[in-house]
């Protein structure tokens, strides 16, 4: 484990995609203002829209998000990535060209002086067996060797509809299946015996307590940044959280949001 650095951002869920270039301004600001200041970055998961494999890099986009975490890495700041369930093929190759450190999902850093564990946030939705199924199944080296094999092209494609196929299932799932249960949280507190948590994914943004054995633990959920977005910036003090709404701008050129 790295030494605990004086400050760190943690951000998730920026879903990065050419359809909201604004979106894509505010994580590159983030990252050459508050990130570098701070001296370690985490992202929890689901930076990308989807990603396809690590040899799809010649892309305007993420060619300029290679080079922005590249130059990151180069001014000092660690960065770290847990990969999302719209980006789990985040491989060693991109972490080797961006200087990230791939993290285990789940996992227990010392954060500015605290124990906390970091997640996406897609394993504490235990009620959604059939997606947990799914992510079982494309994490296996056979599902991930197959589907790399496929031309770019077409890996482009199912991924896109994948993404929609996601979407439309959301629809009809219902709201509690796709947030986190309370047995799935007290699981994770107990098997860190730490007392902080911090993940993304269910796009609830907000700061739980839990008594897990009679003792108070905090859940700090990240907002997603489809429309609005945030971050939190941990020091030695504690964790505090920078968020900002829509760009009244900027609402013409987003989509309606998907729901994860
Ligand atoms: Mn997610």
């Amino acid at each position: 484990m790295s030494p605990s650095s004086a400050a760190a951002i943690l951000l998730s869920d920026v879903h990065l995609s050419d359809e909201r270039p604004q979106q894509v301004e505010r994580f590159l600001a983030v990252l050459a203002g508050p990130a570098r200041a701070a001296g370690a970055l985490y992202i929890l998961g689901d930076l990308f829209e989807y990603w396809v494999g690590d040899d799809d890099q010649d892309a305007a986009l993420p060619r300029r998000i290679i080079q922005a975490l590249a130059d990151l890495s180069a001014a000092d700041c660690a960065v770290y990535l847990v990969v999302g369930n719209r980006d789990f093929l985040l491989g060693q190759a991109f972490a080797a060209r961006t200087g990230a450190v791939l993290l285990d999902d789940p996992v227990c850093v010392d954060l500015c002086g605290t124990p906390t564990i970091l997640m996406h946030g897609d394993l504490l939705c235990t009620d959604d067996v059939s997606y947990l199924r799914f992510r079982d199944q494309v994490r296996t080296p056979a599902w991930q060797q197959a589907f790399l094999a496929q031309p770019l092209a077409v890996r482009h494609q199912i991924a896109r509809g994948a993404t929609a196929e996601s979407g439309r299932a959301k629809q009809q799932k219902h709201e509690d299946i796709m947030d986190v249960t309370t047995q799935a949280v007290a699981e994770v507190f107990r098997q860190f015996a730490a007392s902080r948590l911090i993940h993304g994914h269910t796009h609830r943004p907000a700061t739980h307590t839990h008594l897990v054995d009679g003792r108070p633990c905090k859940r700090w959920v990240l907002p997603d940044w489809y429309v609005g977005g945030g971050y939190l910036r941990a020091d030695a003090s504690g964790l505090q959280r920078i968020q900002w709404a829509a760009d009244p701008a900027g609402l013409n050129e987003s989509p309606t949001p998907p729901s994860e």
